[in-house]
């Protein structure tokens, strides 16, 4: 339940180094029902000192933050009634909550383009708080997916702590999470969804992630890349429980094939990065989990988006590494978490 004393505490940021995340908050009866990325929350209920509306969710790249700015003016401050300055751009008393390096980045053109000031808040913190605020508050929030089947889970709030969040933005979090506010950032990895995304246009010549995306969805990783029964003449390797398919070395046919990139299709080479990278961020959660005892790994950020392949790769990675010990789990609402910690932290 949010209370809401002043007029712009209806919008807060997450500006990661790929992409600009913004949560807002749109009042029942509002016009502003505009969702970027198709999704809102209902929050309030309907005692008379709250307002009952959605929180609702947009994306934009951050190297096109014109396009969000404009989007602010129009659809967010254009609606904020009283805070508007008659000449159409925003008074200067204004303050946003923000998250992010982009906070600190891009703190002077928000103050000049739209007389924003930002007050700051850590990203990790956010990070862990957008997890709880979804865990605890949010239906159906939390799902496995495994063989095919996703399985939403309820989650029991006094069973909640301790879990590992692994935040796969362009580069990777690993928190381990032991309550609201007790947290530590435990591990990461800078082969993330940047690195998915930028060795993908280099490799493929795509130009955008969704291209890449549907690239690899029509790809087979088994072309490029090394599996065991390539090594083994087709046969597992049941002594130490590798099965013919397991890879054993992604990309690993381009040496012994001889061949050019030109030589593959783009298709192949997108699965096949998909899959390392997706393995290898499931491989060290699991490390991790298991360094600290933690029995639920919930991953976030705007890497996963919900594509059934990437939640699949993850899932066999913990499962096959844990022995069926720990497991993966996704959340409907992956790419807001700092966006929604920042969010949430307006009524801290
Ligand atoms: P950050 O805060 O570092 O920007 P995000 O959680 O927003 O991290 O995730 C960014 C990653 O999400 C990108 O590196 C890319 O792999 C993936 N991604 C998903 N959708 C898009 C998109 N529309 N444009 C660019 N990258 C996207």
């Amino acid at each position: 339940v949010f209370r809401f004393s002043t007029q712009i505490s209806h919008l807060a940021l997450d500006i990661g180094g790929t992409l600009i995340k913004l949560v807002y908050f749109s009042a029942n009866g509002d016009s502003i029902e505009e969702s970027r990325d198709g999704g809102s929350i209902v929050v309030g209920n309907n005692g008379c000192s709250v307002v009952q509306g959605r929180l609702c969710f947009a994306k934009f790249e951050t190297r096109k933050i014109d396009d969000c700015l404009e989007f602010i003016r129009l659809n967010i401050l254009h609606h904020s009634s009283g805070v508007q300055h008659p000449n159409g751009t925003a008074c200067d008393k204004l303050s946003v909550k923000a998250t992010g390096g982009g906070a600190f980045k891009f703190a002077d053109l928000f103050k000049e383009k739209l007389g924003i000031h930002f007050d700051k808040e850590d990203e990790m913190h956010c990070l862990v708080g957008g997890a709880n605020f979804l865990l605890k508050t949010v239906p159906r929030e939390a799902f496995t997916y495994l063989d095919g089947q996703k399985k939403f889970l309820q989650i029991d709030h006094k069973d909640l702590y301790p879990y590992l969040l692994v935040n796969i933005g362009s580069g990777v979090s690993m928190i381990k999470v032991d309550g609201d506010g007790k947290y530590e950032r435990i591990s990461g990895t800078s082969l993330g969804g940047g690195t998915f995304l930028g060795l993908g246009k280099l490799l493929t010549k795509c130009q955008s992630f969704d291209e890449l995306l549907e690239l690899s969805h029509h790809g087979n990783n088994r072309v490029i890349d090394m599996l065991v029964g390539d090594i083994y003449g087709g046969t597992d390797y049941s002594k130490i429980g590798l099965s013919s398919t397991a890879i054993a070395s992604s990309f690993g046919k381009a040496i012994s094939d001889g061949k050019e990139l030109e030589d593959y299709q783009p298709e192949d080479v997108a699965r096949s990065l998909l899959r390392m990278i997706s393995n290898n961020i499931g491989q060290i959660a699991y490390l991790n989990a298991l360094r600290f005892g933690l029995k639920r790994i919930f991953f976030g950020g705007f890497f996963i988006r919900g594509l059934e392949y990437t939640m699949d790769t993850i899932s066999v990675a913990v499962h096959f590494w844990s022995r069926g010990e720990a497991k993966a789990m996704f959340l409907r609402h992956e790419g807001f978490l700092g966006a929604l910690g920042a969010f949430a932290s307006y009524k801290e």
